[in-house]
C-alpha cells in the first residue's frame, strides 16, 4: 500500500479512498487493475488463480482496513456464510436470530435436515432468551439489523455469553456496514459481508466476504475457499473496491433520505407502522391495508423501482412476503424499502402520490 507510515493514522473516510492502491511513484495507476489469470509463473506465492489475484487483493486490503482485520473475498454473500458454517462440527450447536437473512437461514436449515449441525433459532427481542440460548453453541450467528425486520443485537453481551460457551460470534454486518458498525472491535470473532449490496453499491455486481482478527481462524478460512473454489471474479473485485470509494458518501446520503423518510412514512395514514432501527438507510413500513396494498404500492411508483436486494445507489422496495422463504412472523403487508442516493423530495412525491391513492 502506498505510504504505510501516513496511511496507518487515517480516519475511516481516507482509509476507503486509499486502501488497496498500488504503491505511489511516477506513472502508477491509481488503480490496481484487473487482472485476468488463472496461472501464474511457478515459483511464486499463488500459483493458480483459484489460490489468488491481485485485484482480489486490493478489495481485501481495502475491506480489512475498513472492518479493522484481515479479509478474504468470496463469490457471493452467502458463499462467504457456507464457508463459515463450516466450521461447526457435526452435530454441534448454531445459534441464529430467527430473522437473519432467509438464506442463511434456509443454508441452516439444509445442513440440520443433513445431520451436520443443530440449530436454535432465537429471537432478537428476547435478550434473555438470546443468552441462555449461547450456552453449549459452537458458533452464535447475528445479524444486526436483521433483514427485514430491522430488529437490532446488543453485540457485547452476546459476545460475553457466546465467548463463555467456547463458541464463536459471527456478525452479518451487510446492513450496517463498516461506516455504521465495527463488530470486530465489539469483540466478534467473525464478520460476514453481502458485498454485492452496500459495499459495491451499484446493483452489478455479486460478491462476498469474511472478515477476522485471529490469525488461525484466517488461515482455516483461506484453506477451505482454496479447496471450495468460491471466488470472486477480478472484474467483480475490481467493480466492489470502485464501489467501495465512495461507501461514506453513499451511506452518509442514503442514511440522510432514509432518516427524512421514515419521519414523513410515520405520519401518512396509509402507513400503519414504520421501522428502522435509528441508522442505516434499510426502512420497512408496514401497510395499514395489508398485503394488497404493499402489492399496489410496489407495483405504483415510477421512481422506486420494485426489486429485491438493497444497498444499490437506486431506491428499491418490495412486499418480502411475496417469497415463500419468507417466515410468517414477518407480517403479510411489510414492504422493505432500500432508500438509494436520489433527491429525497423526488423519492417522497413519488412514494406519497402512491399512498395517496391508497386511502
Ligand atoms: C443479500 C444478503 C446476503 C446474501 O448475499 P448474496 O451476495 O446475495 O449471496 C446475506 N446477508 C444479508 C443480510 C443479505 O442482505
Amino acid at each position: 500500500m502506498a505510504n504505510d507510515h501516513d496511511a496507518a493514522s487515517y480516519r475511516p473516510t481516507t482509509v476507503a479512498v486509499t486502501a488497496g492502491r498500488p504503491a505511489s511513484e511516477p506513472d502508477a495507476p491509481f488503480s490496481v487493475p484487473v487482472t485476468f489469470a488463472s496461472t501464474y509463473v511457478a515459483g511464486g506465492d499463488v500459483e493458480y488463480g483459484r489460490y489468488g489475484n491481485p485485484t482480489w487483493t486490493a478489495f481485501e486490503e481495502a475491506l480489512g482496513a475498513l472492518e479493522g482485520g484481515q479479509c478474504l473475498t468470496f463469490a457471493s454473500g452467502l458463499a462467504a456464510a457456507a464457508t463459515v458454517l463450516d466450521l461447526v462440527g457435526t452435530d454441534q450447536v448454531v445459534v441464529a436470530a430467527r430473522h437473519s437473512y432467509n438464506g442463511t437461514i434456509m443454508q441452516m436449515a439444509d445442513l440440520e435436515a443433513r445431520g451436520r449441525l443443530r440449530t436454535r433459532l432465537v429471537d432478537l427481542n428476547d435478550a434473555d432468551a438470546v443468552l441462555a440460548a449461547c450456552e453449549g453453541a459452537a458458533l452464535v450467528w447475528l445479524e444486526s439489523p436483521t433483514n427485514p425486520a430491522l430488529e437490532v443485537a446488543d453485540i457485547p453481551a452476546i459476545r460475553e455469553a457466546a465467548h463463555a460457551a467456547g463458541a464463536y460470534l459471527v456478525v452479518d454486518n451487510t446492513f450496517a456496514t463498516p461506516v455504521l458498525q465495527r463488530p470486530l472491535e465489539m469483540g466478534a470473532d467473525l464478520v460476514v459481508h453481502s458485498a454485492t449490496k452496500y459495499i459495491s453499491g451499484h446493483s452489478d455486481v455479486l460478491m462476498g466476504a469474511v472478515l477476522t482478527r485471529d490469525e488461525e481462524l484466517f488461515k482455516v478460512l483461506k484453506g477451505r475457499r482454496d479447496m471450495i473454489g468460491a471466488v470472486p471474479g477480478p472484474m467483480e473485485s475490481y467493480l466492489a473496491l470502485r464501489g467501495l470509494r465512495t461507501l461514506h458518501l453513499r451511506v452518509e446520503r442514503a442514511q440522510a433520505n432514509a432518516q427524512e423518510l421514515v419521519r414523513r412514512l410515520g405520519e401518512h395514514p396509509a402507513v400503519g407502522e414504520v421501522r428502522y432501527p435509528g441508522f442505516g438507510a434499510i426502512i420497512s413500513i408496514v401497510l395499514a391495508q395489508g398485503a394488497l396494498a404493499a402489492d399496489l404500492l410496489t407495483h405504483k411508483t415510477s421512481l422506486w423501482v420494485h426489486a429485491t436486494s438493497l444497498g444499490g445507489v437506486e431506491s428499491t422496495f418490495e412486499r418480502r412476503r411475496r417469497w415463500k422463504s419468507e417466515p410468517a412472523t414477518i407480517p403479510d403487508g411489510l414492504v422493505r424499502m432500500s432508500v438509494g442516493i436520489e433527491d429525497v423530495e423526488d423519492l417522497w412525491d413519488d412514494l406519497a402520490r402512491c399512498l395517496d391513492s391508497l386511502q
